[in-house]
This record gives C-alpha cells, structure tokens and sequence, in this order.
C-alpha cells in the first residue's frame, strides 16, 4: 500500500446528492475501511432533501407525500459518518484540489465525485424562462402547485395547459395533470417528432398513447414551439403557424449540464458531459470520477449508458467500490450496466413496464412499479417508514 494512503484520512468529496452522489457516499460508509483509517466522506448539495425524481409526479395528484420521496440528507445521513455540506458548488479548482462552495467554504479533496445531474434548458425558444415552467425538482413543483391552485380556484370551465416535449416527463405529467383537473382540463402535449416516447419499448409507447386517449390529452405531432407568451403559445405545424391561448405551460425538453461542470478544463462531449472511462474516472484524471447525468461513459461491453435514474444507481455502486479499492490498493472494476427495462405511470391507477422479458399494464404496473421504487429509496429505515405509509394509507382513507 502506498505510504501517504496510511498516514491520515483521505477526504473524499461528493458533489450532488441526487441518485449517483447520494448512493455512492452511502455505498463507500458501507465498505470495510481495515487497512487504512476510514477516509472522511463529505456530501455536498444545494438542497436540504434528497429527491426520488421518478416519484415527483405524484406530489401533483395527492397520491404521496413530501417526506416519502424527498426524506432530508439529514435524516439518511444520521449514523453513517457521512458529513453533509449543504451549499450551492460555485468551483472546482482541479490543480489545488479544492471545491469552492456558495458559503464561502472550501472543501478539499483526494478523491473527487462529480455527480450533479442535469438542468432543464430556458432558452431553447423565446418566452420559455419568462412564461413556461420547468418539473425537475421540488420547488418547480410547489411552483406549478401555486399555478394550478389559482386556476382551480377561479371560475373559469375550461383550464388550458400546455406542456411542450412527448418524452417520459411530458407523457407522464400529462396523465397525472388530466387526472387532476378532470372535466375541467384541454391538456395538449406537444412534440417535434413524429411520435411520443421515441425511445420507449413498443409496448410502453402504445401504453402510453392509449392512456392519453382515455385522458383526453390532445396530441401535436411534429409540431414545434416557435414562442411562448404570458397567455398564449405560437405552434409550427409543417410550416403552418398557429397561436393558441393557454393558461399554463410546461417545458420538458433537453437536459443540460450546470455552467459549473462546463467550465472546468476535462475532456467534455459536444453537450458539455465530462468525458470517463469505463471503470468511470475522468479521462486522464483517475482521482475524479463522474456519473449520472453529467457524464458521457460507456461501460464494460461498450454500451452507452443512459442519462436515467436506473444508470446512477448502478454506476454508484461501481463509484463506491472503485474508490474504496484504489484506496485500499485493491483493483478497480470497469462498470457493467444491467438495463432492467423502463417503467411509467399513466396516471393515479395506471402504468406500464417493459423489461427483463416482462411486459405488464394497468394497475398491476402500477403496483410494481411502487414496489420496484419503494426497494430503491435510501435507507432500510426509510423504505420501512414508506412501505408502513403505503400498506395503511387505504384504511385511514376508509375512516377519514
Ligand atoms: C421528473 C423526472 C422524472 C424522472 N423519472 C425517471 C424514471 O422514471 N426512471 C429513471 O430511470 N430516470 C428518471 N428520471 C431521470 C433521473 O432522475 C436522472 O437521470 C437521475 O436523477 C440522474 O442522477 P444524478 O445523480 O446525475 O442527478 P440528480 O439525481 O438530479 O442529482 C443531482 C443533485 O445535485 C444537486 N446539485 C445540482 N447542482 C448543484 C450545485 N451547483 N451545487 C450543489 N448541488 C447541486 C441537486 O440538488 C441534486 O440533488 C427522471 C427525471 C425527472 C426530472
């Protein structure tokens, strides 16, 4: 073992507590630390909370609560050793090895975790940031909340939303919000290509697409957004354009990696995402690992990996072990990822899932899928907490 990795404790520094940091900083408190003295593990986020995001949707029809999907770091954290930092990070200084964070703290570091997701883009169309809302994380849905309660409460018949992207995000807020505003709600999902759900099983996208029907979704295929205003959205249809009046927009088009990451001088891809090797270290910079929806990594057998909760989960796990053994001169693994498939929920009593062989929807799907989240939170002590809520919500419903 090398000298210097005995005399004091490695710093090893996360940056973003989402699916990739989170459980990465989690795995690593988990590792025996025998040979050397067990490193200190700092987390750092801009939120008080973890958040589940394929669980955000749900806070919008009532069917979960806040501290189910967004339990505080403090709360996961407790009895791990892991500190927690919470701090916006305003630099990395790759050559003194120190991260520079908004209250004016400097952490510094061994070994590096860059894992601080992505952004939704505002400046794709005109009118986007002023007008259009993003769904990417709470405040964005306590936002929308605000948004929908105004319109709820006045006293107009029809409650016109647009909501611009036919991918997962777009489909899925979709059902929840045409569940929500029932008769009142002309919900159109707009969408540039020539179907929704482009990358989606089959099976998933014809789910989908009947879920819509039943809802009432209106459907504008290759249509584009030319502009958006406080009261209205301009729509291109194969030249033709449209202005339509809303009262309410959602952008979920395109992710982009934070300023902060683009800046620093790494191998980056055409879109900014920081460029690793398999066993996921930075190209020539072994002391910096990157995952989830910042970095641009295939894996073992070549595959891409996929900007998706599924992919930084697993890569968490390979990002743990990994700096666990080069701390502890053990060899580091090459990841392997495992596509278990890809699930949706089409409304408050309905998904649909497609993977490893299986292919299932309606609410069975939708009690799978709860299950198949519910093993993924952090911590057994949430996950009991959870599944204790899940398994009497009914019976208290029944009494109340
Ligand atoms: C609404 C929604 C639904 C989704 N549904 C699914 C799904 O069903 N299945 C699936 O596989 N994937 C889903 N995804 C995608 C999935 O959530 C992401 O791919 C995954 O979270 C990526 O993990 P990450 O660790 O890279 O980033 P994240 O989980 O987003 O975590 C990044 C963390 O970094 C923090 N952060 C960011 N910038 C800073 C900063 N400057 N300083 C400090 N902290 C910062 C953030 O607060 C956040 O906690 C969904 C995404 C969204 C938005």
């Amino acid at each position: 073992m090398s000298e210097h990795k005995n005399e004091q404790n490695q710093q090893i520094c996360i940056l973003g507590g989402g699916f990739g940091g989170l459980y990465t900083a989690l795995r690593l408190s988990q590792l025996p630390w025998r040979e050397i003295p067990k490193p200190e593990i700092t987390l750092v986020d801009q939120n008080d909370r973890f958040v589940f995001l394929p669980l955000l949707y749900e806070l919008l029809t009532g069917e979960l609560q806040t501290w189910e999907i967004a339990p505080p770091y403090a709360e996961i954290l407790a009895n791990t050793g892991i500190r927690f930092q919470q701090a916006p990070v305003r630099g990395i200084n790759i050559h003194t090895k120190k991260v520079h964070l908004g209250n004016e703290h400097e952490l510094s570091y061994d070994r590096l975790v860059l894992a601080l997701g992505g952004e939704t883009p505002l400046d794709m169309v005109p009118g986007v940031a002023a007008h259009a809302l993003p769904f990417r994380t709470i405040q964005h849905v306590y936002e929308l909340e605000a948004r929908l309660r105004i319109l709820e409460e006045s006293d107009r018949d029809n409650l016109r939303v647009a909501i611009i992207g036919g991918g997962y995000s777009g489909v899925e807020l979709a059902c929840k919000l045409a569940e929500r505003l029932g008769d009142r709600g002309r919900i159109r999902l707009v969408e540039l290509g020539e179907n929704i759900l482009r990358n989606s099983p089959e099976f998933n996208r014809e789910a989908a697409k009947k879920a819509l029907a039943a809802k009432k979704v209106w459907l504008d295929l290759e249509t584009g957004v030319e502009k958006i205003t406080a009261d209205s959205i301009e729509l291109n249809y194969k030249g033709q354009i449209d202005t339509i009046p809303v009262d309410l927009v959602l952008w979920t088009v395109g992710t982009q990696v934070a300023a902060v990451v683009k800046s620093l001088p790494l191998p980056h891809n055409g879109r900014g995402q920081l460029q690793t090797s398999k066993t996921l270290q930075v190209i020539d910079h072994p002391e910096i690992y990157a995952l989830g929806d910042l970095a641009d990594c295939q894996d073992a057998t070549g595959q891409q990996i996929p900007p998706t909760a599924q992919a930084a989960f697993q890569q968490a796990d390979y990002a743990g072990w990994n700096i666990w053994a080069d701390l502890t001169d053990r060899p580091i693994l090459p990841f392997r990822y495992q596509n278990l498939g890809e699930m949706m929920t089409l409304g408050t009593d309905n998904a649909t899932l497609t993977g490893l062989g299986v292919t299932l929807e309606g609410n069975l799907a939708h009690v799978v899928r709860r299950l198949a989240y519910l093993s993924r939170m952090p911590t057994l002590e949430h996950q009991l907490k959870v599944g204790v809520s899940w398994m009497t919500k009914p019976i208290l419903d029944l009494l109340s």
